[in-house]
């Protein structure tokens, strides 16, 4: 069963019902993108339809499937009866937290975005790809966007161009598929003169750029633009290189733990002290569920001399790339404590 969110996005509801089938659940929490939670009258009256009223839904902003909060959330029940139904995102990889994100009292819907992509949007984007001379070229998306990779790809082939869709990792990532942290599918394409992204707002964009530093042509289906993200990234490429480098002359490093259960790193968390002792620097362990601005005001002091983020790597860059003392993602720390700039690492 399909169900429509605005009509704006379907929900293909057939997860959903499986697991119901499977019987047991007295409780639903619904998970909504902070985006897509005003929508969630039209999801209720679907998931009533198949005979389930007993729904609660979750207003904590979710950042990703590493939030899921079943901690906080089987305070409202036995945790076996519960089903937290998560929109929008596939499960967390697993080899990237400690714990198995993915439970039996999670059930994961797709969100298919249903903003149309018209030919006018191709034509550009087969425009810039042309203008960057490229030829061989990969197409990603984030999940609500996936869809329409294969049209794409079709559309440019017939323009000339190599498309590929790279192979996803099913059911974490699926093809073509990247999330703010993950870009594994996106490079396993290979060389690629370009890439293009089709996704909505510029964080998903910056991050292929910052992972893959080719040209990222970037397709924004509800601005109705295409944008080249090349000197944007550029600009941010090098403020990261800049931190990096000020990281190098510091001898106490402040290591951020995560405490959400997707962002709780142990191996990250390990290889990075042992690096700093290698290297001879002090390391100060701290946890937090969310590092702000704010959170490291309170503990910042004249000890620390960089913090490194071991939860969401993109606070570091998206939330606090601006602040006074360097913050780095993981893969930028490994670079301060190995005392190289080149090759830019993100974001592990
Ligand atoms: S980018 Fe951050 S919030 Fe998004 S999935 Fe990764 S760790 Fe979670």
């Amino acid at each position: 069963m399909e169900c429509v969110l605005g009509g704006f996005y379907s929900v293909d509801l057939s997860p959903l019902e499986s697991k119901l089938r499977d019987g047991g659940f007295s409780l639903l929490i619904l998970q909504l993108p902070d985006g897509l939670k005003r929508f969630f009258p039209d999801l209720v009256n679907c998931i009533s339809r198949l005979g389930h009223e007993n729904i609660i839904i979750h207003g904590d902003s979710v950042y990703g499937a590493c939030d899921l909060q079943l901690g906080k959330l089987s305070l409202l029940g036995d945790l076996d009866r519960l089903l937290v139904v998560h929109v929008a995102h596939t499960p967390y990889p697993p080899e990237l937290a400690s714990v198995r994100v993915a439970s039996e009292n999670v059930v994961y819907l797709g969100a298919r975005s249903l903003v149309a992509i018209d030919e006018a949007l191709l034509e550009d984007t087969a425009r810039t790809l042309k203008d960057l001379g490229a030829r061989r070229v990969a197409l990603v998306a984030t999940a609500q966007h996936l869809h329409e990779l294969g049209a794409i790809a079709g559309f440019l082939a017939a323009r000339g161009f190599k498309a590929v869709v790279p192979r996803g990792r099913p059911p974490y990532l699926l093809d073509g598929q990247v999330i703010g942290c993950d870009y594994r599918v996106a490079r396993s394409a290979g060389t690629v003169d370009s890439y293009v992204i089709v996704s909505g707002g510029f964080f998903h964009p910056l991050g292929l750029y910052l992972a893959t530093l080719r040209h990222v042509v970037h397709l924004d289906p509800y601005e109705s633009k295409v944008k080249l993200v090349d000197e944007e990234g550029e600009r941010v490429l090098r403020r990261r290189l800049y931190l990096v480098s000020k990281a190098m002359e510091g001898s106490t490093v402040g290591i951020i733990i995560g405490l959400k259960e997707g962002q709780y790193r142990p191996r990250l968390l390990q290889s990075l002290i042992e690096s700093a002792r290698r290297k001879g620097l002090q390391a100060v362990l701290i946890a937090a569920e969310y590092t702000s601005p704010e959170t490291l005001d309170n503990i910042d002091n004249n000890l620390i001399d960089f913090y490194v983020i071991t939860s969401c790597p993109r606070l570091a860059i998206d939330d606090l790339g601006d602040y006074r003392k360097p913050v780095l993602t993981p893969g930028e720390a490994f670079m301060a404590l190995e005392g190289s700039l080149h090759p830019y690492r993100f974001p592990w």
